[in-house]
């Protein structure tokens, strides 16, 4: 019998949706068309199915299908909606207004600008993971084009409060983007409705494949414009030019159409899943913390700190259940994860961090997996600690001198 493996890192990728692979299939082989191939049925056919899937599209966020601009992913929508509005609204301001929060493909795009030139404000946010609307008001000054924040963060799943931002963004004249990859296909996203100007967001991370994403870009009132980073044959509008991935651009409109259909009740048993995974570890083990507000956060995303228990070496006790820790064990060093930080957390709870993530094909089974794993995994490590002993013993941790030789 192979071994059972558990998949709750639906944050990171999202398994594609059978029925969005079906209906990519055709379109590797009986429909090879390139969609700008004007002069056969097989360009016409291409054409048309990305004309569907941008409809599918842009009907699940409230957008007309002119305002989708396809691209390889969020990161690359990221990237051309900072970039694209840095050179185009240049001759109004350099100065950008961004969360330290933020996914590495806004923050390292604003550094790079930061190295040519521009001035960019990483806010700070509070314990809850929110911003602060007085902090952003007065982050915004005259050289401001562009307040870029995220709709949900990926590490915590805590939702920003959109419909204020956008007012706030309106009230100064600023064109407000938001990189809403998390949240779309998951949560009722409408950009228009609360005054999102261009909204980056990806396939894979809502049941489409890999490799497709989209920007959106408002078009009336007001008409907004971004500078294309891909120069080439001028598709997407003259925004992004390169042949469409049209198998891909298919399966993300599936994709999309499936989400609007299944939102609410996907969102009703994931919630339930996961408050059952966080109030069964909170009732099984002591000095559980959940990092972020639980007042507006994703129904699928719990990111949890088992206090003195280091996360890596917490998840080495399971081998069969896909979680992220708060560090990302690059090379060498174990840096705790800078979106933890950024809220506050100290080195230790940030270290002893894991998110889980839920998605469509998880079963209570799963939950109950994880349950029982989690409660064993940091029973073990605590019985092991000198430092959790030191802890229930009542010994002030911050006042020990540790001995170094
Ligand atoms: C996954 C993710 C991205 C990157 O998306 P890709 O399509 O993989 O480039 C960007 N932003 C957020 C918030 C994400 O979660």
């Amino acid at each position: 019998m192979s071994a059972k493996h558990i998949y709750l890192d639906n944050n990171s990728t999202t398994p594609t949706d059978p029925r969005v692979v079906d209906t990519m299939i055709p379109y590797f082989y009986e429909h090879p068309g390139n969609a700008a191939s004007r002069t056969h049925p097989f360009g016409w056919k291409a054409e048309e199915a990305v004309d569907y899937a941008r409809d599918q599209i842009a009907n699940l966020i409230g957008a007309d299908s002119k305002e989708i601009i396809f691209t390889s992913g969020a990161t690359e929508a990221d990237n051309l909606a900072i970039k694209g509005v840095y050179e185009m609204y240049s001759r109004k301001g350099n100065h950008i207004v961004t969360l330290q929060t933020e996914h590495k493909a806004v923050l390292d795009t604003c550094k790079k600008i930061e190295k040519s030139g521009g001035e960019v404000t990483y806010l700070s946010v509070g314990r809850n993971g929110l911003v602060d609307l007085d902090e952003l008001r007065a982050a915004i000054k005259d050289s401001t084009i562009l307040v870029s924040i995220m709709w949900a963060n990926n590490e915590t799943g805590v939702i920003q409060p959109m419909k204020e931002i956008g007012d706030i963004c309106k009230e100064k004249g600023v064109l407000f983007m938001s990189d809403a990859t998390q949240a779309v296909g998951k949560i009722p996203v409408n950009p228009k409705e609360v005054g999102v100007h261009l909204m980056a967001f990806t396939g894979h991370k809502m049941y489409g494949p890999k490799g497709v994403g989209a920007l959106f870009v408002n078009r009336k009132n007001p008409r907004v414009k971004v500078t294309a980073q891909m120069d080439g044959g001028g598709h997407e509008r003259g925004m992004r030019s390169g042949t469409l991935n049209v198998p891909g651009i298919v399966g993300f409109g599936k994709a999309a159409e499936l989400a609007q259909q299944e939102m609410a009740a996907d969102t009703e048993r994931l919630i339930k899943m996961r408050d059952r995974l966080e109030s069964s570890l909170m009732a099984n083990l002591e000095e559980v913390y959940i990092n972020g507000t639980v007042d507006s956060r994703m129904p699928h995303v719990t990111n949890l700190s088992f206090k003195h228990v280091e996360g890596e070496g917490l998840m080495m006790t399971f081998n069969n259940i896909a979680v992220s820790s708060g560090s990302a064990c690059t090379s060498a060093s174990l840096e705790p994860s800078y979106v933890l930080m950024a809220l506050g957390l100290g080195d230790d709870l940030a270290h002893s961090s894991i998110r889980f993530s839920l998605g469509r094909f998880n079963t209570d089974e799963d939950v109950d997996f994880a349950i029982d794993a989690l409660t064993k995994g940091v029973t073990h490590m605590r019985d092991l600690s000198p430092i959790w002993e030191m802890y229930k013993e009542g010994v002030d941790l911050e006042s020990v001198e540790w001995s170094a030789h």
